[in-house]
């Protein structure tokens, strides 16, 4: 049987990867899948990179390189049953090569594969991550090549100077270490972190005492002059978010809307991450306590964002995973019922020029988008479809499931195999049913349970990591972390501040390990990078470093 007669024999598929592909290992298994048995004709950038290996090794005709020549160009034109492209992220426009060989090649059907495996036809991905293959943009991209030198020296200058490149992006401030929660998986306040240290003292010093300090006054808050420094600096170095969460509640700061009117007074966007079990109880300005006031205020403050967390969709199964008294479950549903209503009630802003008068004015909608969270675990995992619509009733905008992070040895948390089959399915519904009623959803749980640590290794071994540029997470006590993944502290803001701490010698030190962690894997000391939560963050910094 000659060639010819081969290829039309057997099915054939195509697969268009490049080298430092996330979704490309991904991507074979699931063409084998797909159609078993197909022979497979494998397209990459020339490297001897582990993701190309597995290709070469799976594929039962080429690699073929990147470039465009007459041969490539013939075999892309040989027919295929099905050609796919496998990307590291489907809107990202920067796969226009990949894009281009799949629309040249000649297949029945063409889609684009990303590292969740999730299918796209080629035009709706095409669309999505907003490549366009005309001549024009053909010329741009030769242009942007043609540059590359020059943006690398940029980069190293832009990565080695005395502020991050970009501003930072957010930094997270701990107000308050301490909780009035115990969350069964909390890698802080968790029942089952008792590991025979003062909880001050364990983990480079990131845990509270959480229990033996709770009658001490000061301990585990935020001194408001540290914080008002911190926020002249961050200011100072180009920071554009504040997230107030840290390692504990913030609402048990009595200072917490003085904190949010001073950030948002420096031009910050603001995030609030709360249980909010206490919203009803705090006062704000010596008023007395009251839910709808408290709501109210947190509207007028301006506040952008507030993240409940609510991890069950019952109060028994609340009480469990929270570790409070299951009439809680009650009372924070009431706080996002007030959140919303305080939103709704409010005026929208007034258009901010007489040019958007005349155009009719844009009605933004009125802050804080209301957020809440709920992490997939053993206790919870049959309620996601409940929980859909509790808090879709009570005035959510966005819902976010994730998978657990590090929990603490021997919470029993973890979902069995079998499980965690039922959970994604679960997740699965209750994901179809908040699109229905128009919420966001921020993370599906699924793509995260199967491939975070492998989408880790894929990453950084192949890019670094840039989290000293772009994030921080600063302690109650004034510590500096590099990320919410790493024990390491890096400063302390009673040394002199954020702005002297990001030039110091443990900072930089960190950076520079950061910059060599290809070279470093399976990750830096004190640090998860195999189960990272900024790879998103890193691969953007990346692109913006590389492409201005
Ligand atoms: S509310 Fe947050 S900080 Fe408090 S115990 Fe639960 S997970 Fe930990
Ligand atoms: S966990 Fe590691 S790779 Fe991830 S941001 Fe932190 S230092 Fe970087």
């Amino acid at each position: 049987m000659t060639t010819d007669e081969q290829k039309a024999v057997h099915p054939r598929a195509l697969l268009i990867a490049a080298t430092d592909d996330l979704a490309a290992a991904g991507a074979v298994e699931a063409l084998r899948a797909r159609m078993p048995g197909a022979g497979i004709t494998a397209v990459t950038r020339a490297g001897s990179s582990l993701t190309a290996d597995r290709l070469i090794s799976a594929a039962v005709e080429g690699p073929y390189g990147f470039i465009l020549t007459p041969h490539l160009l013939r075999e892309l034109r040989g027919g295929f049953d099905l050609a796919w492209a496998a990307v590291g992220d489907l809107s990202s426009p920067a796969y226009r090569r990949v894009a281009l060989l799949l629309s040249l090649a000649r297949a029945k059907q063409k889609a684009a594969i990303g590292p969740g495996g999730e299918v796209v036809p080629l035009a709706g991905w095409l669309k999505r991550a907003g490549i366009s293959l005309g001549l024009l943009s053909l010329l741009r991209a030769a242009w942007r090549r043609a540059l590359a030198p020059h943006r690398r020296r940029r980069a190293q200058r832009l990565l080695h100077g005395d502020r991050p490149p970009f501003g930072l992006r957010r930094v997270n401030i701990g107000v308050s270490d301490r909780c009035n929660h115990r969350c069964i998986m909390c890698s802080e306040h968790s029942p089952y972190c008792a590991d025979g240290l003062p909880r001050a003292e364990s983990r480079g010093g990131r845990r509270m005492a959480a229990e033996a300090v709770l009658d001490e006054r000061d301990f585990g808050l935020m001194d408001p002059a540290i914080y008002r420094d911190l926020i002249r600096d961050l200011r100072a170095m180009g920071c554009r978010e504040v997230e107030l969460c840290g390692l504990g509640e913030p609402l048990l700061h009595p200072r917490l809307f003085d904190f949010l009117r001073q950030a948002k007074a420096a031009g910050l966007w603001v995030r609030l991450v709360t249980n909010a079990s206490l919203l009803a109880t705090v006062g704000a300005h010596g008023n007395a306590p009251s839910l709808e006031g408290n709501a109210r205020t947190l509207v007028a403050l301006g506040l952008d964002e507030i993240h409940i967390s609510l991890n069950a969709g019952t109060p028994e199964t609340y009480a469990k995973v929270h570790g409070v008294a299951p009439s809680v479950f009650h009372r924070v549903l009431a706080a996002i019922r007030a959140v919303a209503e305080a939103r709704r009630n409010a005026a929208p802003p007034a258009p901010r020029s007489p040019l958007q008068t005349w155009r009719g004015a844009e009605v933004r909608t009125v802050a804080p988008t209301i957020e809440t969270s709920f992490v997939v675990q053993a206790d919870n995992y049959r309620e996601p479809v409940e929980w859909v619509r509790l808090v879709a009733n009570a005035g959510v905008d966005i819902i976010t499931f994730s998978a657990l992070g590090a929990a603490p040895p021997g919470a029993p948390v973890q979902l069995p195999a079998e499980q965690l089959k039922e959970a994604k399915a679960n997740v699965a519904a209750a994901v179809e049913l908040a699109r229905s009623r128009g919420l966001e959803v921020r993370g599906t749980f699924g793509a995260l349970a199967d491939s975070g640590p492998a989408f880790s290794e894929h990453l950084y071994a192949h890019m670094p990591c840039y989290i000293g540029h772009i994030f921080a997470l600063v302690t109650a006590s004034g510590r500096i972390h590099p990320c919410c993944a790493c024990e390491r502290v890096v400063g302390d803001l009673k040394d002199g501040g954020f702005a002297k701490a990001w030039r110091g010698d443990p900072y930089r030190r960190f950076r520079e390990e950061c910059l060599d962690l290809p070279n470093r894997l399976p990750g830096l000391d004190g640090c998860s990078c195999m189960a990272c939560p900024y790879g998103p963050w890193n691969v953007e910094f990346h692109r913006r470093l590389y492409a201005g």
